[in-house]
């Protein structure tokens, strides 16, 4: 039987049937002058008592579980600054924006990690941690396991995977067990966090340390459950912000780092006087204490990276703000070509130094390209646009090169031989669902893997939820879940999809307009439902149903970006730098050195290929689900708003979820409950002498069936039960 009560109606469900009890209002005067009244009234107050919303520690608890449930259950709790909570097989983590004392504390990982039923604690991150350590074991087998942590930004994420690491570094590393070599490897494994966050985090107008990138860490661990190394990958840095911030956001931190933190001698080598106002360098006033130099260093020094290679590094970066100040004039009538404005010649000069390439050159290559008419070359001067955008184009990909390059060296700092390692912690930090006013392809991307990791989800989940019911004796059709398979056929499918589209315009080196490419997409993709157009809008777009919402993308620039183009005369400059590090980023000799050929990958192409690699590791393990969610858009301490979090329990899934299990049997009661509750109903009561033996399973479970066949034969007479053999529980289902 499945009991469903929203606001209004009261419906409950058999097996195979469904009944609607409408317009229930009130308890009944007396319980035995009008039952339906009075089962309704109960129902209710068993449901939700609002006075206790804040004590649910599962929200598959909460009866009935609907977005309104669960809402104001969440919020209860977070009033009551309990900020974790399960959800099935999903953790849900609030953010409080403020330090919470002792909640990460050693003794609390220790209390957690030396329960013998962890689950029984309060919830709380360290339980699906140590749940995934123990699993990696496996009774019959040890499995490899994977942390999901999904939200949007500013929702907690990192600090959640910060918080996962430092729990495997300390149970999995104490040091009366290992040996020196593990805790060294333990803390390089934490400082490759400052040190990716330092190049790849951002303050936003939504997270002050907003991560510009995605990552899975595999943490290695030995049979004996040891730390003895670890992996990262990471996903689409956003490398755009290198030569581009919004309004109110900045560059990565490592730059103000460089800017607030050099020494008097770092600050000649690197040519940053404090006076110098650097374009690409917006509010550097503002205070954060991600600014922190100091910590980059040693976290450098600790994973490896020797002096020379540091000050190669920064050199390059000091570069590339002197090359965002470089600034073009518009092209004269005669020589119809552009130079550089006045008093961006230092500037380039500066760039040029720093990047040890040859000045000239580099300064040509910036205001013409060379065309191949025939067997020759022929120079052709740039617009001033075009040379603002090869500019640019510079500054990405030396940044995208030197952020693959820090992260092999992690890699190679962290990883441990093959023959170290038996099993795997595998912790994803992505970005979450996004809609902006403006998306584009990045956005696409994103919700892409959105999309990806809900198909992951809901396939995990419902398996899980069927073993279960198998496990407990339940009788149980499997409904088969409408998933989201439309969707990624529209945006990943062969033979024709919206990416295979943006792949054929690249690969004919096609040169639509918005609007030609948004008449191509029609033709071939308007038989999916998932797409739609607004013809009367002013700019071409389209529009994706995603399973968490519609998301208007714009055509506009897509297929540029898709193409990711770089100029080859720049990087045939920066073959020329006397940096060994720059040079061996474009060094064509060697396969890590990977821009400046011939062959294009495109954006869609790699990131679907790295895509497709995750989801094969993360089917291939166990996986753990945490959903955080961001309470208030201002990142104001213990302050819920209800429409901020619906919105994303929606986005995130919850809602999914909650319709997921909702196709299950979503209420469980024990025997012993439900008849105290509804046993008036057959007359059965459990406290007085010819009551039934509370401590005799089967003769509660026959008045209990006794009850519900009174019930349902009254409302539903083609109804049957599916009463639960082994955990003397009532389950309600469809
Ligand atoms: P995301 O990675 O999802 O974008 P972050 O993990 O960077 O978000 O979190 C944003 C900010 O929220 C953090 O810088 C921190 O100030 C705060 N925060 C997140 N989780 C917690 C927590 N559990 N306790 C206290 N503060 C937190
Ligand atoms: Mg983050």
């Amino acid at each position: 039987m499945f009991i469903d009560v929203d606001s209004r109606d009261v419906t409950i469900h058999s097996a195979h049937d469904a009944m609607r009890v409408n317009g229930l209002k009130g308890k009944a005067q007396t319980r035995r002058k009008s039952l339906n009244d009075s089962l309704e009234g109960d129902i209710r107050d068993f449901l939700i008592n609002e006075s206790e919303l804040h004590t649910y520690d599962d929200l598959t608890k909460v009866n009935p579980v609907t977005p309104t449930t669960v809402l104001k259950c969440l919020q209860a709790r977070y009033s009551a600054k309990v900020f974790y909570t399960h959800a099935g097989c999903t953790l849900v983590a609030l953010n409080p924006f403020q330090p919470i004392p002792h909640l990460y504390s050693l003794d609390v990982m220790r209390e957690y990690h030396s329960a013998s039923q962890p689950q029984d604690f309060k919830p709380h991150i360290f339980i699906v941690a140590e749940e995934a350590y123990r699993n990696v074991q496996g009774q019959v087998e040890p499995t490899n396991q994977s942390l999901v942590v999904s939200g949007e930004s500013g929702a907690g994420k990192t600090w959640t995977s910060r918080c996962l690491m430092k729990y495997y570094a300390t149970v999995a590393a104490s040091s009366q067990k290992c040996q020196h070599t593990v805790e060294k490897i333990e803390r390089r494994v934490l400082d490759s966090n400052p040190l990716m966050e330092a190049f790849g985090n951002a303050c936003t107008l939504r997270n002050n340390n907003s991560s510009r990138f995605g990552k899975y860490i595999q943490l290695q661990l030995n049979s004996s459950q040891l730390l003895v190394g670890a992996s990262v990958q990471t996903y689409l840095l956003e490398k755009t912000r290198v030569a581009f911030q919004a309004p109110n956001e900045r560059n990565f931190h490592i730059f103000y780092q460089m800017m607030k933190g050099a020494k008097e001698k770092q600050r000649l080598d690197w040519m940053l006087p404090l006076d110098q106002a650097f374009a690409w360098l917006p509010h550097a006033d503002k205070n954060l204490e991600e600014d922190c130099l100091q910590e980059t260093v040693v976290a450098m020094v600790n994973l490896g990276i020797d002096e020379e290679k540091r000050a190669q590094i920064f050199k390059i970066l000091a570069g590339l703000l002197q090359l965002g100040n470089v600034d073009f004039s518009p092209a004269s009538e005669e020589s119809q070509s552009c130079d550089l404005e006045e008093n961006s010649k230092g500037f380039l000069q500066k760039t040029a130094v720093l990047l040890q390439v040859p000045v000239e050159e580099l300064q040509t290559y910036l205001v013409v390209r060379t065309l191949r008419a025939g067997k020759q070359n022929v120079l052709k001067p740039c617009s001033q646009t075009e040379c603002t955008i090869r500019r640019d184009c510079l500054a990405k990909v030396i940044y995208a090169q030197l952020f693959e390059w820090l992260v092999t060296f992690i890699n190679n700092s962290m990883c441990a031989d093959r023959s170290m390692w038996c099993n795997f912690i595998g912790l994803l930090d992505v970005y979450g669902f996004e809609c902006f006013l403006l998306n584009n392809l990045e956005q696409l991307c994103i919700n892409y893997a959105n999309e990806k990791l809900q198909q992951h989800f809901v396939a995990h989940y419902l398996k899980a939820q069927q073993e279960e019911y198998v496990s407990e004796g339940l009788q149980w059709s499997f409904i088969r879940y409408q998933d989201n398979q439309a969707c990624l056929d529209l945006i990943e499918g062969s033979p024709t999809s919206i990416f295979s589209l943006l792949n054929e315009e690249c690969r004919l080196n096609r040169t639509s307009d918005a609007k030609q490419f948004r008449v191509r997409l029609e033709k071939e993709l308007s038989g999916n439902a998932n797409i739609s157009w607004d013809k009367f809008s002013k700019e071409p777009h389209f529009t994706v149903a995603h399973y968490a919402g519609k998301v208007s993308y714009r055509i506009e620039g897509m297929m540029e970006k898709n193409k990711d183009p770089v100029p080859p005369e720049l990087i045939h400059v920066l073959q020329k730098s006397q940096n060994a590090l720059l040079h061996g980023l474009f060094d064509e000799s060697d396969s890590g050195g990977s821009r400046g050929h011939n062959k294009v990958v495109t954006v869609v192409s790699k990131f679907k290929n790295s895509l497709e690699s995750l989801m094969k590791i993360l089917y291939s393990t166990t996986p753990h689900y945490t959903r955080c969610i961001k309470p208030n858009p201002d990142c104001r301490p213990l302050t819920f708003q209800k429409e901020e979090v619906i919105t994303q329990l929606e986005a995130c899934g919850i809602v999914e979820t909650i319709n997921i299990s909702a196709a299950g049997f979503p209420i469980r009661i024990p025997y012993g409950s439900f008849l105290q509750r509804y046993g008036l109903i057959t007359n059965t009561l459990l406290n007085r002498d010819d009551g039934p033996e509370m401590s005799d399973p089967s003769v509660l479970r026959s008045a209990v069936e006794d009850v519900l066949n009174v019930v349902l034969k009254r409302h539903a007479p083609s109804s049957t039960l599916s009463p639960d053999d082994n955990n003397n529980m009532v389950h309600c289902g469809r």
